[in-house]
């Protein structure tokens, strides 16, 4: 059997040095924990950054996917599939949504977003309006138009040209937006709660405005949930919070639980302009995929469970205030249902990469969110039991640090 270091040493050939994984390979997981090559446990309270949602080696979830697998892995989009369209019909009734478009991450699912905007303003005559408006600290994905929305320069760096008719304002900053959005806007696009950025909770009415300055000038309202919807902040999707409904909406991330698959869902009357032979991707609707998602789904929607997100995220906010107040290491602690950021402190003279690996020498896996916040995204599973196991080794880590 192959360990660790076996595995490692083999990874430094064959793959581009675009990431740099932590120096483990893990084989298997079960519930909220997973095993390295070396028989090693970790908590995990990443969830392989806020997808594994129902944790890891779920009974339903994996019997799902073995069944649909041994039935039929693969239909194309030329013939329809019955899991995707449970789905589809979940995901309508449990949203502001009437359309859904099937992708595979979330990077595809805001490219749907934002050529549906263009498209849509397009049909309505309105030819010159196909500005897209971002706000800095944002994370759309990788991918061009997703990667331009992307408001952060470092994603940006050597990759110019970007695609023309982006523009960006400042994080929550509504002056900003007002200046920007005018009759030349497709859409404004944001995250309801900013992940990568730093965990970024908008502050209470800040929706709402974004929502009324997009109406003012005949602009569309995305929502990119890719990495807060599907349960992780608490409720279905992050948009309930405030009360403000988008007309388009992205998703990814969580839907699969672990499967790649994206969706773009919309308002009806939006949704009709992504016409016939407009837009497609292959292997958008994957039975397999889809079956996962419909686990997800009747999962986080069973009576008790989004109560039990709130409660556990509750538990977790807490205890990391307590460590905030015993270690002065810990500023400010943000986020809503099992998405929290834990803002380092100025000066330590470390920061929260090493916290990361501080974690993980120690049996817990979390991640960052930027260089000075810990982040915590944790399959929406986890008990309060497996929150203070967790806090007791994070607060160890920070402690052991200088
Ligand atoms: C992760 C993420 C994306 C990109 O998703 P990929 O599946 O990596 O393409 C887009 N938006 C948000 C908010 C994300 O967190």
């Amino acid at each position: 059997m192959t360990d660790n270091a076996g595995w490692v040493e083999r990874a430094q050939g064959p793959f581009f040095p675009n990431i740099k994984p932590a120096e483990i390979v893990l084989t298997h997981g079960e519930g909220c924990r997973v095993f390295d090559a070396d028989g090693k446990s970790y908590l995990d309270l990443t969830s392989g950054i806020a997808v594994s949602a129902l944790g890891h080696a779920h009974p339903a979830l994996t019997e799902a996917i073995r069944e649909q697998a041994g039935r039929i892995l693969h239909t194309s989009n030329l013939y329809y599939n019955a899991p995707s369209i449970e789905l589809a019909e979940k995901l309508v009734a449990s949203s502001f949504a009437d359309m859904v478009y099937f992708c595979n991450s979330g990077a595809e699912a805001n490219e749907a977003a934002i050529k549906l905007a263009r498209r849509y303003h397009h049909d309505q005559g309105d030819k010159a309006r196909f500005r897209i408006v971002s706000f800095e600290k944002s994370f759309h994905g990788r991918t061009y138009g997703a990667l331009t929305a992307t408001a952060q320069p470092k994603y940006h760096e050597g990759f110019g040209p970007m695609p023309e008719g982006f523009d960006y304002v400042g994080p929550f900053d509504l002056d900003g937006l007002a200046a920007t959005v005018s009759r030349a806007t497709a859409a404004v696009i944001i995250e309801p709660l900013q992940g990568e950025g730093g965990v970024n909770v908008p502050p209470a009415g800040f929706l709402a405005r974004v929502r009324e300055i997009c109406d003012a000038n005949g602009a569309l309202l995305i929502f990119d949930e890719v990495q807060a919807g599907i349960g992780r902040t608490g409720s279905v999707f992050a948009y309930e919070h405030d009360g403000v409904v988008p007309d388009i909406m992205s998703l990814a991330k969580g839907i699969g639980g672990g499967l790649p698959l994206g969706a773009m869902v919309a308002r009806g009357d939006v949704g009709k302009s992504l016409a016939y032979g407009t837009h497609a991707t292959t292997y958008g609707g994957n039975p397999v995929a889809c079956a996962a998602g419909n686990v997800v789904l009747d999962t986080i929607r069973a009576p008790g469970f989004l109560e039990g997100v709130r409660a556990v995220g509750e538990h977790l906010a807490s205890g990391l205030r307590a460590i905030a107040g015993r270690t002065k290491r810990i500023a400010e602690v943000r986020g809503r249902g099992l998405i929290w950021g834990a803002q380092l402190a100025d000066g330590l003279g470390f920061n929260a990469k090493d916290v990361v690996n501080a974690c993980r020498a120690r049996g817990v896996l979390t991640h960052v969110a930027g260089l000075d916040v810990v982040r915590f995204v944790p399959p929406l599973v986890l008990t309060e039991a497996e929150v203070d196991e967790g806090l007791e080794v994070v607060e160890e880590a920070l402690t052991s640090l200088s």
